[in-house]
Formats: C-alpha cells, structure tokens, sequence
C-alpha cells in the first residue's frame, strides 16, 4: 500500500509540476517537485499538509479542466477525449488525497503527532499568507522572486516549512526560550544581511530602492516627517491587534540583540520608576522632532542622520545599560515603538497572567527580560504591563503558575494558537522584510 501511496503521489506531482513547466515558471514546478521529499519526513503534519496539497490539485484540475470543455465547446472542438483524460488526472490526486487516510500510510506519519495541527496550521496559515504577497503584490516582494521566475514559491514552501518546524520545536514549553532566542537572532540576521548587501550596491536586495533607515523609531518618525509611506505603521498595527506586544518578543528586528545583550547577567536588576517617564518623554519627543524637522523643511539626509543617530544611541544602551541590569532596557525604556507595542498592544485579547498554582518562588521573574515581573509584580500576582507575550517565564515556572490567556479562556491552547500565528508572522517577515 505505501509503495502505491508513494507512486500515485508522485505521479500527482509530476503531472501539476510539468503544467508549469510548460508555462515557464521554473520556480514553482521546483515548488511542487519539493513536496515529494517532504512525502519521506514521517512527521504528523506532513500528512495533513500533503492532503491538503492533493485536494487543492484536484480542485485546480477540475476547475482547469471545466475551462478547457467550455473553450472548446465554444470553438466547436472535440473535448471528449480530453476530458477523458483530465478525469484520469482528477482521479489520480483524488486517490492520493484518500490513499492518505489509509492505516498503513497514516503509520508512516506517526512523529510529533500531538503538536501535528499546530505545525500543520503555521504551515498552511504562513504559506496562505505568501501566496497573498506573491499572487497580489504586484512588485516581486519575496527575495527570490527577483532572481528567478517564480522563485517566491520556493521560499515560500521553505519558510512555510520551517514555521512548521519552529512551531513543533517551541511547543515544548521548556525549550521555547532557546528557540524564541535563536529565531529572533536569525531574524535580525537576515534582515540586517539583506541590508548591508542592498546599501553595498546589491539594488535587488531592498525592496523599493528608497532606503530608509531600520531603526524602530523610524516606523513612526518616517511617515509624520515625510507625510506618506503607511505601510510600516499598518503593519505594525495589523500586528499589534493579531498578537498584541509579540511584535517586541518575535517579530522586530532590532529586539533580539537587546535580548542578546540583557542575556548576559543571569540575575536581572529591578527597572527603576523613571524608565516610564524617559519612555513616554522619548515617544513625545520622536513625534515632535519628526514634526518639526517637516516643519523647517529639513532634508530627508539630514532627517536619516537624526534617525542613525537615534538608532546609535539605542545600540549604545543595549551595550551599556541592557547588558549591566540583564533586562532590555533599550525596548523597556528608549524604543518609543516599545511604548506604542505595550500600550496599543493591549487591543488583543492575548496576555499572559497569573493562575492559582503560582507558589510565588520567584523563578519567573528571573526569565523575564522585560521587568514584568519583579517583587511587587509577583507578590500581588499582576503580571507587569511591559510583558511582550515573549512566554520565557513559563520556560522557567515549575508549577504552571503563568499561562497564556485570550480574553477569558485559559488552557494550553491558547498558547499553541498564539504561537502559530506569531511565528507564522515571523516567517512571513523574514520572507518579505527588506528596507
Ligand atoms: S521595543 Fe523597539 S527595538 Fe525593542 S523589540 Fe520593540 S520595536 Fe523593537
Ligand atoms: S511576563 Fe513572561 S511573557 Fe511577559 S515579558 Fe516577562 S517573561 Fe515574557
């Protein structure tokens, strides 16, 4: 069974990828031939993502196949024979799809079967939200896309896989700290990569040609100086709703090198009282200055120098100040979007709180990076408002007495599902996220 599993499915694939072939695009025939290695990973999710693949092969042909007979109807051909033949073709992915369902294959998937649907849905939602870009987007928003014909397929099924990856790796409470460390750095590598190459001469490596500077700050700096270019603070708010302050925990590139610095010292010192003025005093005074230099018509070089200048010196606190008190207190206390993300973040139901097993030992607060929980945060069980949802607290908590909430409702679910959907975000950014 699993041989003849194996040979439909191909031929299945074979059959879509030589469609594009005959259009030309290279990139997504690699895209479809790519799916037949993923048949051999025996991991749940896999079988979910394959199923799916199938019944949306079938639709297409069915669809394709509905076109070719009215075409031809029109034209007066014969389409008897072709229609023969496309049933054939339907009937191949359809059997496919079902050949899935049957006990010996299913036993080939039997790895990570209990996080297999959340895998299975960052792969889906990360691929779904790619496809969006690369099918709407007019100019080639994937990296790829612009060295070859279709290559935004690719990378896509490559970032929608290693979502699925990720999302597997990090439900494991204990080891998400780890992760969430490592893909925020890699992140912030290849966003920062793609950057150096674009500013070194490399054009196809930014995404309009217009550089601006990638610094936080700019997000909302940059449209009040210039007047247009919405689409950071868009992004930044569809974000905010979606996952509320996750976009300072996963999805900024400029926060995982202040947790890198923060990481340092294992015991974080307390934030003191004024990091909420000097906050709120650096947000009113990015608005101003952008105000300001509009209003005196200053250069857009002049006003870039203002920005490098502003993003130094937070590269200077992370150094300085982050590494000496083990908490990031260039996000908790200098990045005004930090402030934006904590406040305005709060429009998503998601937080993390408190439940009735916490002790009250205290070894949460030494995880937390953001000082949302100090003594007094602890004591009266109120997780602190700088919390970003980063979920490294109940890394270290041993009697779950810290759990991911949406509104009301409190189980392990709630985490998974915050989790599919930031990390989805996480990959769809680092596929699209050039300056
Ligand atoms: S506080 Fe600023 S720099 Fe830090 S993660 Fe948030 S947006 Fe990025
Ligand atoms: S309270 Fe927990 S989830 Fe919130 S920032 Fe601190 S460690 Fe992260």
């Amino acid at each position: 069974m699993l041989i003849l599993f194996y040979i439909i499915s191909i031929l299945s694939n074979l059959i879509f990828a030589a469609h594009f072939l005959r259009a030309g695009n290279i990139g997504a025939t690699a895209t479809i031939l790519l799916f037949v290695p993923l048949m051999m990973v025996r991991q749940r999710w896999v079988k979910t993502v394959l199923q799916l693949g199938f019944v949306f092969t079938a639709l297409f042909w069915i669809k394709t196949t509905m076109e070719m007979i009215q075409f031809r109807m029109a034209i007066g051909e014969p389409w008897v024979r072709m229609g023969v033949i496309m049933t054939v073709v339907i009937t191949v992915c359809g059997t496919a799809a079902l050949l899935l369902n049957n006990q010996v294959v299913k036993a080939r998937y039997v790895r990570y079967a209990d996080t297999s649907k959340w895998s299975a849905a960052a792969f889906i939602l990360t691929f779904g939200l790619l496809a969006i870009v690369q099918l709407k987007v007019a100019r080639p928003m994937i990296l790829l896309e612009r060295f070859m014909v279709g290559g935004g397929w690719i990378a896509s099924f490559c970032l929608s896989t290693y979502a699925a990856i990720i999302v597997q790796k990090m439900s494991i409470p204990k080891d998400a700290r780890i992760w969430r460390k490592r893909i925020w750095l890699l992140f912030a590598a290849v966003f920062f990569g793609q950057f150096i190459i674009g500013v070194s001469g490399v054009d196809r490596f930014l995404m309009t040609g217009n550089l601006h500077v990638p610094v936080p700050a700019v997000i909302l700096a940059g449209p009040v100086f210039r007047g247009d270019g919405f689409f950071m603070p868009i992004l930044l708010a569809v974000t905010l709703l979606l996952v509320g302050p996750g976009w300072c925990s996963h999805l900024c590139y400029f926060g995982g090198f202040d947790l890198l610095a923060a990481s340092s010292r294992k015991r974080p010192l307390a934030h003191k009282k004024w990091f909420w003025t000097l906050r709120i005093v650096l947000l009113a005074a990015t608005i101003s200055v952008a105000i300001l230099l509009r209003a005196y018509g200053v250069s857009g070089l002049a006003a870039a120098m203002a920005a490098v200048a502003f993003g130094t010196t937070g590269i200077a606190t992370m150094i300085w100040i982050s590494r000496k008190m083990g908490t990031m207190f260039h996000c908790a206390a200098v990045c005004p979007i930090g402030l934006i993300a904590v406040i305005v973040g709060k429009i998503s139901p998601f937080r993390v709180k408190f439940t009735n097993t916490c002790d009250g030992c205290g070894a949460c607060g030494l995880a937390c990076p953001t000082g949302a929980l100090e003594k007094h945060h602890i004591q009266h069980r109120q997780v602190g408002l700088n919390c970003t949802l980063c979920g490294d607290c109940l890394s270290k908590c041993k009697s779950s007495g810290l759990a991911y909430h949406f509104a009301r409702w409190n189980s392990p679910r709630v985490r998974m599902i915050f989790l599919v959907l930031v990390i989805s975000l996480h990959a769809v950014f680092m596929g699209v996220a050039r300056v």
